[in-house]
């Protein structure tokens, strides 16, 4: 069988990856700009995200984290960066009620309190030694973090050899079978449209949300897990890297405008990371990111198919948590058809 697939963000290269070992015969097309991949902060926290999400990324972000992830990764060709050991969510003692109401809400939609634990101020300084705020906090032992620059990198490295990898050719038109670029029209069994917000021009309910992030290089911090604070204004995160890097992120604004960072989302940030540990006053400011989240009106992904062709988009704020559950849903479909498939409210046909 062959396969056309356009957009090389973390999506499209799934969906190469998991072809290619089923012996499909894999071209793979990226104009290389603006992709939303390369600005992930690499959370894999499908629970506590549940304070805003729907449940539906629950179970996609468990399945992925527990399953899909370690079995794909152990394929790569080389180690990635992938911790399962749980986050912290933690807000300042005058933002208690903040804390308290995020975690009625994510138990009222699991309709358990089983995902999550309250911690004593002995147990944060047990788990997080380095976390100097006096601060409530509660411990997500389900949940994760992962190097999603660096997974790229070596999703590319490890497809090069096995792959038709079209670098740098922007695609003008999908259609079911069929890759139209300016020059050359290429025919496929079936082709997979993940361009991300570069579908906007056939999808025109789909719209991007602005996100930045900031990376900080903290040699005298050792934080282990995702930090998560809860703030009546905003919410943030820390996401601990090798080498002491920490990535602080990150803003949700109703825009799709990329250009740089603004002082007023850097102050907040660092202000923050500062309440968490003065240290990170020291810390050095390695580089700033700005990119949009394609996303739908309800945050949920959605497939689209035809025969010949299927459209998926609307990864949001969740893509790598996310991804490679919805590219086994789709080899459900592709191997043992429309029956087979767990999460029928996200496909549509064209
Ligand atoms: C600041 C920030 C932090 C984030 N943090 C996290 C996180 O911690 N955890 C998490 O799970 N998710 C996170 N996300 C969300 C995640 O990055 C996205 O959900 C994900 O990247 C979407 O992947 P995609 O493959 O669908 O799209 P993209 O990564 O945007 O890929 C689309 C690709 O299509 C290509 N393309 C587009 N149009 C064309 C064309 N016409 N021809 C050829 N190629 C084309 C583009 O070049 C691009 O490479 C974050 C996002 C942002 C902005």
């Amino acid at each position: 069988m062959r396969a056309g697939i356009v957009g090389g963000g973390i999506l499209g290269r799934l969906i190469a990856f998991v072809l290619q070992q089923r012996h499909w015969e894999v071209t793979l097309f990226d104009h290389n700009k603006d992709t939303c991949s390369l600005a992930a902060a690499g959370l894999l926290t499908p629970i506590s995200e549940l304070e805003k999400s729907d449940i539906t990324i629950f179970q996609l972000g468990i399945d992925a984290l527990k399953e899909h992830w370690p079995a794909l990764l152990a394929q790569l060709a080389e180690p990635i960066y992938f911790r399962h050991k749980g986050s912290l969510v933690v807000a300042h003692l005058q933002d208690e009620t903040e804390l308290t109401h995020a975690m009625h809400l994510i138990a009222h939609k699991l309709n358990s309190t089983q995902f999550f634990d309250c911690l004593t101020p002995g147990k944060i300084t047990a788990l997080e030694p380095d976390l100097t705020l006096n601060c409530k906090a509660y411990y997500f032992a389900d949940e994760g973090q992962i190097d999603s620059q660096h997974l790229l990198q070596v999703l590319t490295k490890t497809l090069l050899p096995k792959i038709n990898y079209l670098d740098k050719h922007y695609v003008d038109l999908v259609k079911p079978g069929e890759i139209v670029t300016s020059h050359v029209t290429y025919s496929f069994d079936t082709v997979f449209d993940c361009r991300g917000l570069g579908a906007k021009s056939i999808l025109s309910n789909l719209r991007g949300v602005r996100g930045e992030l900031i990376w900080l290089y903290a040699p005298e911090i050792s934080i282990h897990r995702p930090i998560r604070l809860l703030h009546p204004r905003y919410r943030l995160y820390i996401v601990p890297r090798p080498e002491h890097i920490y990535l602080l992120g990150s803003t949700e604004i109703e825009s799709e405008d990329n250009s740089a960072i603004s002082v007023r989302t850097t102050l907040e940030l660092l202000t923050a990371a500062y309440s968490l540990q003065a240290k990170f006053s020291e810390a050095r400011l390695i580089k700033t990111v700005t990119a949009c989240r394609p996303t739908f009106i309800n945050h949920l992904p959605k497939i689209y198919y035809s025969p010949g062709l299927f459209i998926i988009n609307g990864l949001y704020r969740h893509g790598f948590l996310i991804a490679p559950s919805l590219v086994y849903e789709l080899l459900r479909f592709i191997e043992q058809g429309r029956t087979a498939i767990h999460y029928p409210h996200l496909w549509e046909s064209l």
